[in-house]
């Protein structure tokens, strides 16, 4: 069985499915925008960029972090000539899973009236 990372791949169309036109609405906008210096270079120009994992979050809370789960990722466009929608990136990526972000407690009521959680700061003027 190949792993998450064997089966990666990414692939781009750049002609419309249904007519072979190259031209894409937002494509086209972006290419523009780039040309002024006006957006990121990276930036492909989609409508929409859909990503995810293919795994419900009750399984994935039984991976161990560092493990990875198979993901996905495709932009959707819509062709100048025809208006077909259609996905020119299409991707398939390994996502590992890490350490959830610490919680932040932020100190209620009680905690504030009592000083807990509150930063302290030494201030010489006032000792
Ligand atoms: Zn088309």
């Amino acid at each position: 069985m190949k792993t998450d990372q064997e089966m990666e791949f990414t692939k781009k169309f750049d002609k419309c499915p249904a007519c072979g036109h190259s031209e894409r609405l937002f494509g086209t906008i972006v290419a523009g925008l780039k040309e002024r210096g006006l957006t990121d270079p990276n930036q492909d120009g989609c409508w929409e960029v859909i990503s995810g994992r293919m795994i419900s979050p009750e399984k994935e809370a039984k991976v161990n972090i560092g493990e990875t789960v198979p993901g996905f990722s495709f932009g959707t466009d819509i062709c100048s000539n025809c208006g077909c929608i259609y996905a020119p990136i299409l991707q398939r990526l390994t996502i590992k899973k890490t350490p959830p972000p610490p919680e932040i407690h932020l100190p209620n009521r009680a905690e504030r009236l009592r000083g807990v959680g509150i930063p302290q700061f030494n201030n010489p003027a006032m000792s």
